[in-house]
């Protein structure tokens, strides 16, 4: 096998990377539930798209279901921080279930643009992952109006009453690049389309997607850590590859990294998804020192201090 030289080996570690603002409500809303409470406290839901923070707090007590009418009559559960829809909050009424809505702010925020369009009666094309639990929620607020359109693909598919009279919305954790594109696409068929009152993409998924371009350019593999259903880590790889490294790939533990990828490499970028902790990422580092690369340099790319209060029912508890 050719030698690889490893003397020049380096990491350049993407900031801000990891646990935004959202997550990091949604994680403390669970374990001060189950703190306040004790076990079992239901989670409708993955809380946050992360293999290891949902076994880290299913060994705490939290249990795991994917519909509320999994939760035994009146125990206490948590909703997600992608959001439910409506009816969810109906049937957890119905059977007397006490809840905390973890609902990340800012996916809030675009349930609340989609209330309004629908009120003022617009077609809405909702720009999205389709099965997204994000999107499922959204569309959820009104159904009748809203219309998903998954990438530039579906834009010419896209079926409104009147096209004078439509607006667009989007999913919190898309690609930037790719939700422009679509944008474009959508305004060249409705161009009276409308434009959401503010940028749906949040602001940890836009940071995360610049400083992972920064690393990339100057990296030959990326390694994004981060769970496959995870939308904004996915995203990451794909920025990645689309800007200047020769591969990226997703992984949710160190354990993961395949050693042929780093033949031939001397500089690797690290990231992580808004969802993954940081305790991932060190092992990732130390997995990486253990091949040579014990350089790491942090590269900041914008400055971060969001920063969102706990759900007020956690106060009840
Ligand atoms: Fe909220 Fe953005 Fe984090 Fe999702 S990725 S929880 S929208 S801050």
């Amino acid at each position: 096998a050719p030698q690889t030289d490893t003397r020049n080996r380096r990491v350049l570690l993407a900031k801000p990377r990891g646990y935004c603002a959202g997550v990091d409500r949604a994680v403390q809303a669970v374990e001060q539930a189950l703190d306040k409470h004790g076990a079992p406290v239901y989670v409708r839901k993955q809380i946050v798209h992360n293999v290891h923070v949902v076994r880290t707090l299913e060994e705490r007590g939290a249990i795991f279901v994917d519909e509320t009418d999994e939760v035994p009559e009146g125990s206490l559960v948590v909703f997600s921080a992608h959001g439910v829809a409506p009816v969810v909050h109906e049937e957890a009424e119905r059977l007397s279930l006490r809840t905390i809505d973890a609902t990340c702010p800012l996916v809030t925020k675009v349930h609340k643009e989609a209330v309004r369009f629908a009120a003022d009666d617009y077609d809405i094309l909702l720009i999205g992952h389709e099965g997204h639990e994000e999107v499922i929620g959204t569309t959820g607020e009104a159904p009748e109006h809203i219309h998903l359109v998954d990438g530039p693909g579906d834009v010419d598919k896209v079926e409104v009453r009147d096209p004078e009279k439509v607006a667009w919305l989007s999913q919190t954790t898309l690609s930037v690049d790719e939700t422009i594109a679509t944008v474009d696409a959508l305004r060249n068929r409705f161009p009276k389309l409308l434009d959401p009152p503010s940028d749906d993409i949040c602001y940890a998924t836009q940071n995360r997607q610049t400083a992972v371009k920064e690393i990339a350019e100057q990296a030959q593999l990326v390694i994004v850590v981060g769970s496959t259903n995870s939308s904004n880590s996915v995203r990451l790889v794909e920025v990645a590859k689309d800007h200047g490294a020769d591969a990226a790939y997703l992984v949710d533990y160190a354990e993961h990294i395949d050693e042929t990828w780093l033949e031939g490499v001397d500089t690797v970028g690290v990231t992580s998804g808004a969802s993954v902790p940081e305790e991932l990422v060190r092992g990732v580092l130390d997995r990486l020192a253990e091949h040579g690369f014990d350089h790491v340099d942090e590269v900041e790319s914008v400055k971060e201090s969001m920063h969102f209060a706990l759900p007020h029912e956690l106060r009840r508890l």
